[in-house]
Order: structure tokens, then sequence, then C-alpha cells
């Protein structure tokens, strides 16, 4: 959907996009003058861990910059318009399809702008919705709403590395939460350059700030705004309001939720960096009471086919997540998820940002060798006794297929009575996680999101690489299990699948065996998912990996007419347009 500018005021800026790449070194005077020497990168080593994507994508690029302050960020983007350079906004970087870095050379240089040291978050409406900057991560809106009882509106697979609310909504990212759907809000505050080269300030937060720019965002991130400045924004999503009616239309020939969902692209949602944001507002949840996990086993799709119809058009209670993973990707996040899953359960999630960051500074030192640091934490976890519960060992040992169910206070007898009255059956059976079971359920079901890239890091002499899918299946689709033809089965070292079952989302990762043409493969692989009515990407966004089907070019190209916010992406155009 194009931004609507027309009917709240806007705040302009008078700076117009440079007709050609200004001096390079005037540009990196006048953004060190800015946010200081310390937070001007410009060095290959010092940027390597922006410039690099989690799983894809790299490139070149002038500068990375780290902006203190919305004001900093405010005046940093001015300079690089002035300058007319490409500006790739970048949170956390924990994207899997290198949509927050480059990806190989443009025709103008590239700045990064990092907003990781922009952390802030405000609550409003006591705490019913929350505003987020764009360094917020949801482990800390997550810190924030805890005392309150109440929980964000995502919880996804990279929450614990330190996954921004921003780059969520950007992406419009999805994860484990069957209720609430992907990330979405009608209600940010950005920048964007329009077709003349114009910036302008956009306040379509529902918060009255003033007309100035930097006193608007100054004002913003010192939390000076009364009550009475905030709009209730009734008509204004601060989230998927609709999608727990969506998900459970168990017979519609459509996917519940996919990246180019035209329903669900409105300015910075679905935004994939193609402007700048500094803000935005969503709702917050209740948090559940008591949850129960069921575990179920199964060698049989069609019972797990069966147990989602039932929950989906049946029960009156949804659960809380529905995860899915096959025998083999159990398998690897046992062995190469082993590190990732004892260091939550040891540490806890708040500390596993900052360990992250630890590994990256150390794989960047200049005597340090390639995957330094996941060859030594592999050998290490390979030296640690299995990890799994006793009861989950032995549904891998029987099973193929194993759902893990969350199940709200309110569902737990109606989810019990429906599995006692279907198993044990002939091929499957289900058992009730105690606290510790179904925490590690979960936990591993996480640890199978890595385990892919840390079996390519070890094994670099077998490994091509790895091709990653993330699909949408249509919501009435009962063959969600996957049957290669032999030529594209070939080369496959290893397959994992995975993903949020009750959704239809699955993450399927290929390990690809040396000398193979993984494009090529993956080209081969796509008309067989066209076939089966398949959306892709799901939740991970079209990145450099993807195609944007039309929906998602015509968005990008009304947020960002002269392309120069992350050009490229979903393979559209890097040529600037004016
Ligand atoms: C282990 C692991 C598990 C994962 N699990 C899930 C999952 O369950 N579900 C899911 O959907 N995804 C998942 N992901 C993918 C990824 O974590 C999400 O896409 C996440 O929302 C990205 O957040 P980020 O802060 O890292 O954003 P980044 O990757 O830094 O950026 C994402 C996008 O937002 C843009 N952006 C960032 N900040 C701004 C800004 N201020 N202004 C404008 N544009 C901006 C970037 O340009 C980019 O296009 C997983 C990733 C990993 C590594």
């Amino acid at each position: 959907m194009p931004p609507d500018a027309a009917d709240r005021p806007d705040a302009q800026s008078s700076t117009f996009i440079g007709s050609a790449p200004r001096g390079t070194a005037d540009l990196l005077d006048t953004l060190r003058a800015v946010v200081g020497r310390r937070h001007l990168l410009t060095g290959e080593k010092a940027t390597r861990i922006f410039r690099h994507g989690f799983r894809f994508g790299s490139g070149p690029v002038l500068a990375v910059v780290q902006p203190g302050s919305l004001v900093e960020q405010w005046r940093v983007l001015r300079a690089c318009v002035e300058a007319g350079v490409i500006v790739i906004a970048q949170a956390a970087n924990t994207g899997l399809t290198g949509g927050s870095t480059p990806d190989g050379i443009y025709d103008r240089p590239v700045v990064i702008v990092s907003t990781r040291r922009l952390a802030g978050i405000h609550l409003i409406h006591d705490g019913r919705q929350a505003v987020c900057l764009p360094g917020a991560t949801l482990n800390q809106l997550e810190a924030k709403l805890r005392p309150l009882g109440r929980e964000p509106h995502s919880v996804i697979g990279s929450s614990c590395i330190g996954a921004s609310v921003i780059g969520g909504i950007c992406n419009n990212s999805g994860g484990a939460l069957v209720r609430r759907g992907p990330a979405y809000t009608e209600l940010a505050l950005y920048a964007r350059v329009d077709e003349t080269g114009r910036l302008a300030l956009v306040n379509h937060l529902g918060i009255s700030l003033g007309n100035e720019p930097e006193a608007m965002l100054a004002r913003l991130e010192s939390g000076a705004f009364a009550p009475a400045d905030v709009d209730p924004a009734e008509g204004r999503a601060a989230s998927d309001t609709h999608y727990a009616e969506h998900v459970r239309a168990v017979d519609a020939s459509t996917p519940a939720r996919f990246n180019a969902d035209a329903a669900r692209l409105f300015e910075a949602s679905g935004s994939a960096g193609k402007i700048m944001l500094f803000a935005v507002r969503l709702d917050s949840f209740a948090k559940d009471g008591a949850t129960r996990v069921f575990y179920i086993g199964t060698n049989d799709p069609a019972e797990l086919t069966a147990l989602r119809r039932a929950i989906l058009s049946g029960f009156r209670t949804l659960p809380v997540a529905g995860e899915y993973m096959h025998r083999d990707c159990f398998d690897m996040a046992a062995r190469y998820g082993k590190d990732t899953y004892l260091a939550i359960r040891r540490l806890g999630t708040d500390r596993l940002p900052w360990l992250f960051a630890a590994k990256a500074r150390i794989d960047a030192l200049p005597f340090v060798s390639a995957h330094f640091s996941d060859r030594l934490l592999q050998w290490l976890a390979d030296r640690l006794p299995d990890h799994l519960p006793e009861r989950l060992l032995r549904y891998r040992d029987r099973f193929e297929h194993h759902l893990m169910l969350r199940m709200p206070d309110a569902g737990i007898e109606e989810a019990r009575a429906w599995l006692e009255r279907h198993f044990p059956s002939a091929s499957g059976d289900f058992f009730e996680c105690s606290e510790a079971e179904g925490e590690a359920a979960f936990l591993h079901r996480f640890a199978a999101a890595g385990a892919a890239v840390r079996y390519r890091a070890v094994h670099p002499k077998e490994v091509e690489d790895i091709v990653a899918l993330d699909i949408a299946l249509p919501r009435n689709c009962e063959a969600w299990t996957e049957q290669l033809p032999e030529a594209i089965e070939r080369p496959i070292l290893h397959k994992l699948y995975y993903g949020h079952f009750l959704c239809h989302v699955f993450h399927q990762d290929y390990i690809v065996a040396k000398g193979t043409d993984c494009v090529a493969l993956e080209h081969a692989m796509l008309p067989l998912l066209d076939a089966r009515g398949a959306e892709y990407p799901a939740e991970h966004n079209v990145g450099h990996l993807y195609e944007a089907k039309p929906a998602l070019r015509d968005h990008y190209a009304a947020l960002d007419p002269c392309n120069m916010f992350n050009p490229g992406i979903g393979k559209t155009s890097r040529e600037a347009r004016r």
C-alpha cells in the first residue's frame, strides 16, 4: 500500500537527493562530525560483521555508521541523501535472506546505518501498546512488559539472539505464535525520499510531536509527550487483528501468511529497508497463565493433518504454538544446535545476544581462521553428555514426525481429550510434557534454526552451501510432506524440515554437496512449490534470495521512488531512479 501522506501533517525537510555521489571524503567527515569517530567504521575488519548476513549476503561498503540518538540518525540520513549514496538500514542483522546487508556491487557507494545503539521503549495506554525505537529488541520489550503481565506480539526464533522489533515489522516476521500472525502495524514514524528527491519525516505514529523534524525526534526519544498527545488511533491497526480467524480457515486455498500478502503491506510493515524508520507503535498482549505442552509423534503425516484441521476448525481455544520437526532435523539440532541449547538453558536468553556478539568479535580477529568459534564450540559440544530429556529421545527413535503443541490454560482439557480419543494409534502416540520437558522440546526446536549453518561451518570440504526455503502452504493443503525428484535429491546431503505447523509455514534447509550449483538447484525446486500452491518466502522476507512478487515490488516502488534505500532487494533494479 502506498504511503498515505494526505491525511496527517508530515514534517518536511528541504534536503534533496544528490544527483551524483559527492566526494565520499566529505560525506565521511560529515558523518564523523555527527556520530563521533568511534561510531563511524570504515575498515575491512571493523565493518565485517555488519557487511555479512547471518546466513547469506555480503558486499563492500563505504562506511557503517552507528548513530547514538534519533536526531543523529536523522542527520546521518540527511547527509547520505545530500551525497546521493545508498542507505541500508540495519538493526540486529539476524535476517536470513541477506536483506539487511549489501549484496555484491552497486552503482553508488553504500552506507549501512546500524541502529543497535538506539534501544528505547515507551509504554503507552498502561502498557497495552508500546512505542519502540529502531534498536529496541523483542527481548527488551518482553522484559519491559513482563511486570505488567503482558507480552510482545511476536516470539521468533531469533528473539533470544537480539532480533529487533523494527526488523520484525520491516520483514513482516512471523514466528511461533498461532493466534497473532505476522508482525504488523499501521502506526510508524519514518523518513522517506519522494519522487522529487526531497527528504521528509512522516509522522503516522498517532502521537503529536510538533512539526520540526529534530525537535520531534528529540521529544519522542526522551518520552516528552503527554497522554493527551497520544491519539487512540482507533481504526489504525497496531497488530494483525484478524489473524486468529484467518488461520482457522482450513478449507481456504491460500496460505495463512506470507511476505507478499498485499493485506499485510502498509508503509513500515513489509518495507524491507525501503524507508528509514525511527519508531513503531505496537499492541501488546495479556500473558497466558499456565500452559501445557503435548508432544505428539507419528509415522503417518495424515495424523498430524487431522490434528491440525481439528484444532483450527473445531477447538474453542487456539494453541499458543504448534511447532513441527522431522526426525532428521531432530538429529541435526541434537548435535549441531546442542551448544545453543545449553547456552540458553544455563545462561538464559538475556545473555545470548552478548554471547553472539562476542563470538562475532572473536571471528573478526586478524589471526583467527574462518569459523574458528563454530569449530571450537562444536568440538566442546560433541564432548558433553546428551542434553535432551529421555522421553523426547525415545520418541525420536519411534517416530519420524514430531509436533509440540503448547496450549493455554483454557484449552488444555480440550486438547487432552482430543489426543486421548485418537492416540495411541497404529502409527502415533503422545505424552504430556512436564514443565522441563516442554521447555526442552521448544528449545530444541529453536536450536534447529541454526543447525544447518553450523554444519556448513564445520564441514567446509563436504558442503557447497545451504539452500534454505521458507514456504507457506495453502491452508487447505493436506500433502505437506515433500517428495523430490531423484535428480534434485541426489546432491542433497541432509534435509532439515521444521516449522510453524498450524500456520502451515515450513522451513526447509537443504545441505548441499560440494561442487553443486546451489542457485540452479534452488531454481529447480521453485516450480515444484508453485505447483503445490505454496507462497515463498513465508516470513523471512525476500532479501536478495527471492524475487519479490508484484505486490511487494509495488510497495517498494511506492515507498522509495528514487531507489536510494536498500536497492536490489527482492531482485528488483539496483539503479538510481531520477
Ligand atoms: C536463529 C534464527 C531464528 C529465526 N527465527 C525466525 C522466526 O521464527 N520467524 C521469523 O519470521 N524470522 C526468523 N528469523 C529471521 C530474522 O530474525 C527476522 O527477520 C527478524 O525480524 C530480523 O530482525 P533484525 O533486528 O535482525 O533486523 P535486520 O535483519 O537487521 O533487518 C531486517 C530488515 O529491516 C530493515 N530495517 C532494520 N532497521 C530499520 C530501520 N530503522 N529503518 C528501516 N528499515 C530497517 C533492514 O533493512 C532489513 O531489510 C530468524 C533468524 C535467525 C538467525
